[in-house]
């Protein structure tokens, strides 16, 4: 599972094959149910009742490691045992959650016997050097992507942006290798024309041109997953529009470089616009962006500052596309922040559903009737449910179980599990001792969260590695 949204369905896919939802409910019969993917390791309580084995890191490590087990298990208590011994898997059954006063998390005690660890440590990739990307193996039409290659480009980003759970979980940046990407998509070319790249920052890979201009060349209409603005180069941004993209996709995520300095994203406006004039130059027609609202220090300046740069960026666009007589579109998407497990804010609460409303309200007016561009604000309430299975502990599987059996209404499901939801969502967590995910250790320390966020308050900086000598263009901010 990737995303919170997936959980309902999850439960409607067991439902639909007749098995029990919830692992008390299964016995040595039934299929073992295991919990694989990104939310093993963001936070997996919300579904611990669900699974009989959570499998927390990565596929590649973890799948092996499953596929041992079963065959050295004697039955399916045997499994259990081994698969708590053995790195990144988290056996639910196998803890006893500790509240304390006021119902709060104080623990997770291993149940005795079992010997579960305690945290569970999550299993990932050491190198991908001598891996083969995780890729397209089956292209059918009843699939989402089904006429579209997918192969994984380069796993993590460094740019260490202290909202991002992906990228500080998917520390270190592993890229994997060239050759490998190339072959597997000259081999899928005779079914597909279309190769999406998938990874959270392309141009991590030190062999991204060198990759894009091989693709184009087979024939392939390229789609980038995301591009990380600062690493956009003529090469790069030519190379996708000669595939045929019209539409490219940059996150500034706010409006203002101070706002950046508190978040870590570590480009500037000036950089912004600059990396726009490259897109338009290039013949590209649309810009979509994501921004941020809901931002720790956000003020009404800073939303302003979202209007803005969205002027700005549509007067390069102009510029850009009224010689050639063909005026494209910007597209701004604007989410709320939901602290995220496993980041610099996962102790804070999200803003409140007032405050968001008005802020939504405020951003929509500021952005009302701007010719060529249309903003797409997602409601407060979409993120307060996403919000609550992503902050949540076990106490939250029911409503994850009403909302599938009720058509996913989640204010009836919440309402229906008798839990405080504005508890999970709007609390300040920096004094509790335990979090609920803190039963998977996912590498990165609590003390280096909380310093990032001080950090961010003091509006500064971190800069990634990478950068850290080459970073001159970074300096007359930073001072
Ligand atoms: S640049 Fe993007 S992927 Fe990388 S840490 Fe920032 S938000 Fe995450």
């Amino acid at each position: 599972m990737s995303f919170e949204w997936d959980y309902v369905n999850v439960l409607t896919l067991l439902r639909l094959a007749g098995v029990p939802a919830y692992a008390s409910e299964r016995t040595a019969r039934h299929p073992l149910v295991v919990v694989g993917g990104a939310v093993t390791f963001v936070n997996p309580e919300p579904l611990a009742p669900f699974a009989d084995v959570i499998a927390a890191g990565e596929g590649e490590v973890l799948v092996p490691a499953l596929d041992r087990a079963f065959k050295a298990a004697s039955d399916r208590g045997d499994l259990l045992k081994l698969l708590a011994s053995a790195r990144g898997f988290y056996i639910p059954s196998f803890y006893e959650p500790q509240y304390g006063p006021e119902g709060r998390l104080s623990g997770y005690r291993a149940s005795p016997g079992t010997d579960a660890p305690s945290p569970v440590r999550k299993a990932a990739l050491k190198t991908t050097e001598a891996i083969d990307p995780p890729a397209t193996g089956i292209f059918t039409p009843d699939t989402e992507f089904g006429s579209r290659f997918l192969v994984e480009v380069v796993r993590g980003c460094a740019n260490l942006c202290r909202f991002c759970w992906a990228g500080y979980n998917y520390l270190p940046v592993r890229a994997f290798p060239t050759d490998r990407i190339l072959e597997l998509a000259e081999r899928a070319r005779r079914h597909s024309s279309k190769v999406g790249l998938v990874s959270i920052a392309l141009c991590d890979h030190p062999d991204i041109e060198r990759i894009l201009t091989r693709l184009n060349e087979m024939g392939y209409s390229i789609s980038p997953a995301s591009l990380r603005l600062d690493d956009l180069t003529e090469p790069i941004v030519r190379t996708l529009r000669a595939s045929g993209e019209r539409t490219i996709t940059i996150a500034p995520e706010t409006g203002s470089d101070r706002l950046r300095r508190v978040i870590n994203k570590t480009v500037t406006n000036d950089e912004i616009l600059d990396r726009a004039d490259l897109i338009f130059a290039n013949g590209f027609e649309n810009l979509k962006l994501y921004y941020m609202i809901g931002l720790p220090t956000e003020t009404d300046d800073d939303l302003v500052a979202i209007r803005d740069m969205t002027l700005e960026l549509r007067d390069r666009m102009l510029r850009h596309a009224r010689p050639r007589g063909t005026i494209g579109r910007i597209i701004g998407s604007v989410n709320p922040l939901i602290p995220k497990p496993g980041t610099a804010y996962q102790w804070l609460p999200m803003e409140s559903d007032a405050n968001v409303d008005r802020k939504i309200k405020r951003l929509r007016s500021l952005t009302a009737g701007i010719d060529n561009v249309y903003f797409n604000i997602k409601s407060e309430r979409h993120s307060y449910y996403q919000a609550l299975l992503s902050l949540g502990d076990r106490r939250v599987a029911p409503v994850i179980a009403a909302a599938e059996r009720n058509g996913q209404n989640w204010r009836a499901a919440v309402a229906e599990s008798g839990i405080d939801a504005d508890s999970y969502i709007f609390r300040d967590r920096s004094k509790d001792s335990v979090l609920p995910w803190d039963i998977i250790d996912g590498g990165m320390k609590d003390h280096f969260f909380r310093s990032e966020f001080d950090k961010g308050l003091r509006e500064e900086w971190t800069l990634p590695p990478k950068r850290q000598k080459d970073n001159a263009r970074l300096l007359p901010v930073l001072q």
